[in-house]
């Protein structure tokens, strides 16, 4: 009984997300970003569920085993659930593990894993999404993840760093850019586990073994035992000055990357700007 109300209350609250902020439409192509973790694994069973017309991609990032086991937990779920899966091989893109383009970069500059990680991550989800011809990008970022991030760019003194942030990535209005979208913006990570242990989806709980961020583990540490209510507060009063940071995010205008032709805000976008410093861009 207490089970089917968490599962009811999750699924309402994602349901309630998506026709707030208008995320996805019946029409859309979504693409679902699939880690093997628990939060995108929920958020792909979630989207089949509701009938939404989805596939999902996995990048295998060659962190050794941990690696194996993520790919391995994405291609049960979608075996189970009948999804079209793509896979992304990160040495066939780069020609290196993820661990070795990493140990570059930080030879020449003082950037943490996550940072170059998520920098590659996020190229490569727009450029495939797009040869896909997807509409959208689900990812499986949750109310904890928010909250952290807007406290973490409060206290780096720099809230624009968050304006491309919200349920939805809106400010990068161009073609050639690929919307992403984050249904569980509201869901606590407490709550996802929990659904994901009761729907016992393939799931890989353990964290990424290269996830060493200090900031973030020190903001993640402050935030941890707080109520969800004090997560929704920190998201929900940063969604009020969101629409004026997107307005001077909008100001600044779209160009394409010199060296890989993709959208961005400068004339080297930021993965080719850290993959330059080892000459190891695609
Ligand atoms: P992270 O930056 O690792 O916290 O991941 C945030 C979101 O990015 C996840 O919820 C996934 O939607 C997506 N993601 C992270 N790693 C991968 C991956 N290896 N393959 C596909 N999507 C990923
Ligand atoms: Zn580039």
């Amino acid at each position: 009984m207490q089970n089917n109300k968490s599962i009811k209350e999750l699924e309402n609250k994602v349901k309630k997300t998506i026709k707030k902020y208008k995320l996805i439409s019946k029409s859309d192509k979504v693409l679902v970003a699939a880690s093997g973790g628990k939060d995108s694994t929920v958020i792909l069973y979630l989207l089949k569920k509701f009938g939404y017309n989805i596939s999902a991609l996995h990048i295998n990032l060659h962190l050794d085993r941990y690696s194996d086991r993520c790919q391995e937990a994405v291609e049960e779920l979608c075996r189970q659930q009948n999804i079209k899966l793509h896979v992304v091989d990160i040495k066939r893109y780069f020609g290196a593990r993820m661990c070795y383009i990493r140990q570059n970069v930080q030879e020449k500059i003082n950037v943490s894993n996550c940072m170059i990680c998520g920098i590659v991550k996020k190229w490569l989800l727009n450029k495939e999404a797009r040869k896909l011809g997807a509409d959208k990008i689900v990812t499986g970022h949750h109310l904890d993840d928010e909250s952290q991030t807007i406290i973490m760019n409060f206290l780096q003194g720099n809230l624009m760093l968050g304006a491309n942030s919200g349920p939805e990535t809106g400010s990068l209005k161009d073609k050639k850019f690929v919307p992403r979208i984050k249904p569980l913006y509201f869901v606590s990570e407490k709550d996802i586990k929990e659904y994901s242990l009761i729907k016992k989806l393939p799931v890989i709980y353990e964290k990424c073994p290269c996830a060493v961020s200090s900031l973030r583990i020190k903001t993640r540490h402050f935030l941890e035992n707080k109520p969800a209510e004090i997560k929704e507060k920190i998201v929900n009063n940063f969604l009020k000055i969101l629409p004026r940071l997107k307005k001077q995010l909008h100001e600044q205008k779209i160009i394409y990357c010199e060296i890989c032709g993709e959208p961005s805000r400068n004339q080297i976008c930021k993965k080719c700007e850290l993959l330059n410093l080892n000459k190891t861009n695609a």
